[in-house]
């Protein structure tokens, strides 16, 4: 069988797709107060194009997808795909990277469907600094999915991004989390990727600096060995029944085991988040391309995989990065 290779000898075996570009919060690290410009309906991919791009990818090897946004939630019968999706057994793992604040009342479903994993993204356990962050009021909601969650059957992992001067006062609070809770904390590194570019006047808490502040809370912290493609650096509290992980998505420490590539919401493929899209495939959909002409372009498509982001971001024709994650599919 042939199988998806780069010329590093890296296999890919992990998709991450957008599941649209619009999203129900406004969060100031992603994107600027008044939202992005979100592409029409009709040049979204759709759930019929999503399911043939993944299902000829499963064949070549992909196992497991992730499905972001945007936040996937707001798109009409996103739940009538994930049931779709759950029926191809190619796929090992189905995982979700969502802000929650719809989700709720889906629980249950995403239970049956054997859904492997939430990612919830929350960056605050305060009310009012959440509502500053998302500039939406949406904390309890949040929360009440938080709980949901933790009693149900799902993994969960907290994706906190580390802003400075804004949240870098409660990473202690997000690891004290993990005391009595299955699940685990991980904490991202601020990436430009926010709809107007890098803020030149912030200081950039990298892994580093994070791990310092953190490790000076406890005495106890426990590496925990790293899965080979894990894009986070883990560790335990001692006695803790939950974990916590830093993922170092700007210092890009981690590029050596990429198993992954991204489709864009509007089909656009990317080898690295750091690329400016190195093909589209709706447009390749559309015009009419068979699964044998997918497949050749997938394998050769994944032999240009930068070395590592810093290359992808130096080969970019757009040498800016300033595009908002909501629009990359985070
Ligand atoms: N709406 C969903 C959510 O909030 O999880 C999925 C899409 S969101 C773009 C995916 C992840 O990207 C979230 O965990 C979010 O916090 C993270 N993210 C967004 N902008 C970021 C940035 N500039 N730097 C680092 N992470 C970012």
């Amino acid at each position: 069988m042939a199988v998806l290779k780069d010329k590093f000898g890296r296999q890919i075996t992990y998709l991450r797709l957008a599941i649209t570009d619009r999203c129900n919060l406004r969060c100031t690290y992603c994107m600027p107060a008044h939202g992005i410009d979100i592409v029409d309906r009709k040049e979204l991919l759709t759930y019929k194009e999503m399911y043939r791009i993944t299902r000829v990818l499963s064949v070549l090897g992909v196992n497991k997808v992730r499905l972001t946004g945007g936040e996937p939630f707001v798109r009409k019968d996103f739940i009538h795909f994930l049931e779709s999706l759950s029926f191809n057994d190619h796929l090992e793992e189905i995982n979700i990277t969502t802000n929650g604040a719809l989700i709720a009342k889906h629980i249950a479903k995403l239970e049956e469907l054997g859904i492997n994993a939430i990612n919830l993204s929350i960056d605050t356990l305060k009310a009012v600094k959440f509502k500053q962050i998302t500039r939406r009021d949406l904390f309890k909601e949040t929360m009440q999915t938080l709980d949901k969650l933790l009693a149900s059957s799902l993994k969960i992992k907290l994706n906190v991004v580390v802003i400075p001067d804004v949240n870098t006062d409660e990473l202690i609070d997000f690891v004290e989390l993990t005391k009595n809770k299955n699940l685990s904390v991980r904490f991202i590194e601020e990436m430009p990727f926010n709809g107007v570019g890098l803020r030149k006047t912030d200081e950039v808490w990298n892994m580093d600096k994070i791990y310092a502040k953190i490790e000076k809370g406890y005495k106890n912290i426990i590496p925990l060995k790293n899965k080979k493609s894990s894009t986070s650096r883990n560790f335990k509290i001692d006695g803790y029944q939950g974990s916590f992980g830093i993922i170092p998505a700007f210092t890009r420490t981690i590029c050596n085991d990429c198993n992954r590539i991204r489709i864009t919401a509007t089909g656009m493929f990317k080898n690295c988040l750091f690329d400016d899209g190195v093909f589209n495939l709706r447009d390749f959909i559309r015009k009419g391309a068979s699964d044998e002409e997918l497949k050749k372009l997938f394998i050769s498509t994944v032999q240009q995989k930068p070395e590592n982001g810093f290359v992808a971001e130096a080969n970019r024709k757009n040498k800016d990065i300033s595009e908002s994650m909501s629009t990359i599919g985070g």
